[in-house]
Formats: structure tokens, sequence, C-alpha cells
């Protein structure tokens, strides 16, 4: 591993502060890295600088602020607060999550390992990198994503794992975290503490498609912090879920999942919500599978429908093009189990 800097921050503004700073160092690699990054977990950071993918001079710990608002899980009349610092597993765990949006709970319930859960935060869970190999691996020389301009090795290599939609000529590599399928399926804001302003992003626009830059993955600027994610009151929410298809039942990343939300009126759609995961190069709203839905009873031909319209636009490889039919099952099977659950 590189030598960088550590530095631990007590609060929100010196979290910030520490960070546009060491953007303002002078850099010693010559590369496109962010000159710095935040450490909460480090589940994933760590292991990203160990192999040497990611490269930043100074590392700010920001494991102090669970003792403020980042860290604290706040149900108001305005819906649900999830500070960014609130471990994987706390949230999972909540009761009232689990009542009120089990499609949240379930995302991280079924995510990586018991001992990652209690270690991860909410803010570097949706934050957290691709696992194509070919972005992990630096002997490989093309990665438009690690080094822009190589190439995209995926393409032509072996992609059984990789995106089929929202892809681009340079880069198919797929989102690997579930939670934010939950989140941008129930229309969620991200709170941001910068520089000179605190705002509120909706969710659906943290992440960058890869487009020409699949280098640059979201739209924070530098220095930015996470504080939280704040999801509406959907009454209806409780009726959702989070169904993740993967290699083995445990500890693996999805091969396909859908996270669902239903609002029936009789057996009718009055309102669907629909993200995927595992297909997509980021978290990914199946708009029109749910206008497929609208207003429609949930049978063979209006589920189908919908499937349909999600994977329309799916561009497959060699080694994926299994995606798109298991998407599709995926999808069905998580509405079905939606329309039927119990209240
Ligand atoms: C073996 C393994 C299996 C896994 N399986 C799954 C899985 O099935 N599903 C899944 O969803 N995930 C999975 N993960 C990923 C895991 O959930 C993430 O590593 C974890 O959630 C990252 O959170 P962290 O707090 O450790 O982030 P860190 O590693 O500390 O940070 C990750 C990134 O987020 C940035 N960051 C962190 N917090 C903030 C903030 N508040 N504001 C701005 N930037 C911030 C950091 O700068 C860094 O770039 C797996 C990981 C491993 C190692």
């Amino acid at each position: 591993m590189r030598p960088f800097i550590y530095e631990r921050a007590e609060s929100i503004e010196a979290a910030v502060q520490a960070q546009i700073a060491a953007g303002q160092r002078p850099k010693n690699i010559a590369s496109v890295h962010a000159p710095g990054q935040y450490l909460a977990g480090g589940t994933t950071l760590i292991d990203l600088m160990k192999l040497d993918v990611m490269r930043p001079q100074t590392v700010t710990d920001i494991n102090a602020l669970e003792r403020s608002p980042a860290g604290t899980i706040e149900f108001s009349p305005k819906g649900l607060r999830l500070g960014a610092m609130v471990r994987m597993a706390a949230a999972a765990d909540h009761p009232d999550i689990r009542e009120n949006y089990p499609v949240i709970a379930q995302s991280l319930q079924l995510a990586a390992s018991a001992q990652l859960r209690n270690m991860a935060s909410l803010g570097g869970n949706v934050l957290q990198r691709t696992r194509c190999t070919y972005f992990r691996d630096t002997s490989y020389a093309s990665c438009n994503k690690r080094e822009p301009g190589s190439g995209c090795a995926a393409m032509d290599g072996y992609n059984r794992t990789h995106a089929v939609l929202g892809v681009s000529d340079n880069c198919i590599a797929a989102y690997a975290g579930d939670f934010a399928h939950a989140l941008i399926a129930l229309d969620a804001q991200v709170e941001v503490a910068g520089e000179n302003r605190d705002r509120l992003v909706p969710f659906a626009m943290l992440h960058r498609p890869p487009g020409d830059t699949p280098h640059i993955e979201t739209n924070l600027a530098p220095g930015e912090l996470i504080t939280a994610f704040l999801v509406p009151p959907i009454p209806w929410a409780r009726r959702s879920l989070y169904l993740k298809v993967r290699d083995r039942e445990s500890y693996e990343f999805a091969l396909a999942s859908a996270a669902v939300a239903l609002d029936l009126d009789g057996g009718v759609a009055r309102n669907v919500r629909i993200a995927l995961g595992g297909v997509s190069a980021l978290p990914w709203r199946a708009h029109a599978a749910e206008e497929a839905l609208q207003g429609k009873p949930l049978d063979d031909d209006s589920l189908n429908a919908a499937a349909e319209a999600a994977f329309a636009d799916a561009r497959a490889r060699e080694h994926n093009a299994f995606k798109v039919a298991l998407g599709k099952r995926t999808l069905v099977r998580a509405l079905r189990q939606a329309a039927t659950m119990e209240l």
C-alpha cells in the first residue's frame, strides 16, 4: 500500500474542511484519482488501496461522526432519516424499518456478511465501487474506469457478471450494491454537506451513468460528505421487498435483483416502484416497467409486459446475455411475492 496521510475528523465541518485541504495539497501521483477519501467502515476503501486501485494521499476518518446526526436513525412526519454513518446492520435490524420499509431492511440484510454489515456504513455502501475484475486487478492495463482512455478489457473478456442496462461503449461494469436500489425505488434524497453549503440531492441524481467518463461515478463535488438519506413517508411501502438472485445464497453480490413497492387497490396496481440491481451500471429505476403496470391488474400478461419493458434497452455481451432473462424472471417473481404479502 502507498503511504498516505491519516486524519481523524470530530465534526461534519472538520471532515469537509480536511477533504477540501486534501484537494489543495500538491499531487504526488500523476493520476486521475481523487486526492482524498473519507474512511467510514473501510471495508471497500482499504481493499482498493491495498490493490493500488485507489490511491488517496489523504484519508479522513469519519467514524467519530457516529455520535452526530450522521449516526442516527429517525422517524418523523417527513419520513425516515438514515444517517450516513449508521452501520448496515443497525438499519437492517431496526424493527420500524423492517415493518415500514421492508425493502430497505432486506436490501441491507442480504448484503455482504454479518461482520461486514456490523462495520460498514450506509454512506460507504452507496459509494462502493464495482467488483469488475478488470477494474480491481491492476495487471489488466485496459480499464477506462481506473485509467481513462485505456479501453475496457471486459467488453471482449469474461463478462458474465457485467451490466446490461445503462452501459456505454466505454464501460460495462455493474454497480454492485443492494441498498441503493431500495433508495432509488422509494425516491429517497441524499443530504450532502459541502464547503460552502449543504444540499439535498435526489438519490437518482447521485450516481452518473458511465458514458464517456466511467471514472467519474457520482455528482458529488470534491470534499462533499453524505450526511444522511431521507426516505419520504410512503405508507404503502410496507408492501415492498428486495429479491436478490446470486450464485450462492449468502455472502455474494447480485446477478439480478429487484427492489419493488406496490400500492394495490384490490388486485390493481395504483402505484408501483421498481429498481433493478445486478444488471445495471448504476442504481437503476425501471420507469418503463412501472408505467406498464400502472392501473393494471397484476396478472401474467401485465407482469410479463413490465419485465419486457424493463429490459427493452438491454445491451448484452458474450457471457452476460443470461442476465436479461434472469432479470425479467427476478422482477416478475418479486412483484408476485409483493402482491401476496400479508400486511
Ligand atoms: C467480501 C465482500 C462482500 C460484499 N458483499 C456485498 C453485497 O452483497 N452487497 C452490497 O451491497 N455490498 C457488499 N459489499 C460491499 C460492502 O457493503 C461495502 O464495502 C460497504 O458497505 C462500504 O461501506 P464502508 O463504510 O466500509 O465504506 P468505506 O470503505 O469506508 O468507504 C467507501 C467509499 O465511500 C466513501 N465514503 C464513505 N462514507 C462517505 C460519506 N459519508 N460521504 C462521502 N463519501 C463517503 C469513501 O471515501 C470511499 O470512497 C461487500 C464487501 C465485501 C468486502
